[in-house]
């Protein structure tokens, strides 16, 4: 039953392998490229205000989440600092 798989069928499914491969590491690198360039994301408990507002009041406290910075660092980057870190 193996046999009946045509070998240029076989060559054709690494090949696709082989260019989803390449695709996802060229999007790996260019998400950490990006992660070096741009570090930080803003905090998506308040959108990158940094501040946690009293409804309906001009009042407001530091975001709890990011302390007050508005700012969340990128997993990318997180990974980055890791690996050079070493
Ligand atoms: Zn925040």
């Amino acid at each position: 039953m193996l046999d009946s798989v045509p070998p240029l069928a076989a060559l054709v499914t690494a090949g696709s392998v082989l260019l989803l491969t390449a695709v996802g590491v060229v999007l790996v690198v260019g998400y950490l490229l990006g992660c070096r360039i741009w570090p930080y994301a803003n905090c998506p408990r308040c959108n990158g205000t940094g501040k946690s507002g009293a409804p309906g009041r001009k009042a407001f406290r530091n975001c709890p989440r990011c302390k007050g910075t508005g700012r969340r660092t990128r997993i990318g980057r997180r990974l980055l600092d890791r690996t050079s870190n070493r």
